[in-house]
């Protein structure tokens, strides 16, 4: 049988605008067999989407998505076939839950200077014991008629050095790579080509994540035109590393990001379901 694949997508357990029971019922009607549930630093929806993943007869993969740092540089790797009770990711979890706190208090208080108040208490009750992101940030500011659109939002608060920009050190990179390893699963760099990186910097990281113990990088996401996975999968040529692909879906309101919509992996490439076959 052939095996459509969508190895990275959001929840509400994170940023995602889906439960996870909507998200795995979404990929189901969008064909994929085999489909990898990566929140931000979280596997609190994993529970609730292989319930009905069971139920649909599609093969739900345990995935995450973690905040990283390289250098001066948040990266974010992504852990899959992860058994998501191992202690070691959930204590670099708890870490991630601290930090995302403390930049959420931060970011809420830039905004309460910009004249914006009650932004903290509003988040939290969207994310209940969740992780909090910008994204929550955001659907706040467009709520409240502060910006009219998510982007907006981004453009003139929580993006890198605007008002209510609030810089973060996230688990260092050989750390999330580890945890990812200790839970008995494969970590793959995340969206390569969305650090605006140089050539050489970008090879540098993955030689940095590959020395680390990665295993795998996203030469298919949702954004990617034949150029560019072109010189993904020669990254992943060169470095050693196995293919992955992802749509990195969040909301049915972003059309071009849906889930399962992707271009086959190129032949060459090694895919990174093999790992754990
Ligand atoms: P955080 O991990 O809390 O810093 O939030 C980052 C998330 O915000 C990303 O995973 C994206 O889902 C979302 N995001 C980042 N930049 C934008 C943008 N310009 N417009 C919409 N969403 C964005
Ligand atoms: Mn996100
Ligand atoms: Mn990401
Ligand atoms: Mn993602």
């Amino acid at each position: 049988m052939t095996q459509f694949y969508d190895l990275h997508c959001h929840s509400t357990a994170s940023d995602g605008a889906l439960s996870p029971t909507d998200l795995v019922k979404r990929a189901a009607e969008n064909g994929v067999t085999i489909l990898a549930i990566t929140d931000h630093d979280t596997t609190s929806g994993i529970f609730e989407a292989q319930t009905c993943a069971n139920l649909l007869g599609i093969t739900l993969i345990n995935g995450i998505e973690i905040s990283a740092q390289w250098e001066k540089l948040g990266i974010h790797i992504v852990g899959l076939n992860i058994d998501p009770e191992n202690s070691t990711l959930q204590n670099v979890i708890a870490q991630l839950h601290i930090m995302r706190t403390e930049r959420a208090e931060k970011i809420s208080q830039k905004l309460a200077k910009k004249g914006i108040s009650n932004a903290l208490e509003s988040v939290q009750k969207v994310a209940s014991n969740e992780m909090i992101t910008r994204v929550h940030f955001a659907n706040f500011l467009v709520s409240q008629a502060y910006v009219s659109s998510i982007s907006e939002a981004f453009d003139r608060y929580l993006g890198d050095g605007k008002a209510a920009y609030v810089s973060t050190v996230w688990t260092p990179l050989e750390t999330a790579v580890q945890a990812i390893y200790a839970a008995g699963g494969v970590a793959v760099l995340a969206h390569p080509l969305r650090y605006k990186l140089t050539a050489t910097r970008l090879k540098k990281l993955l030689s940095v994540f590959k020395n680390a113990g990665g295993q795998g990088i996203e030469v298919v996401t949702g954004r990617y035109n034949p150029d560019e996975m072109r010189v993904l999968a020669n990254y992943a040529m060169q470095f050693e590393l196995a293919g992955s692909m992802g749509s990195d879906f969040h909301s049915p309101t972003n059309q071009w990001l849906e889930l399962g919509k992707l271009a086959p992996l190129p032949e060459k490439v090694k895919p990174i379901w093999e790992l754990w076959q």
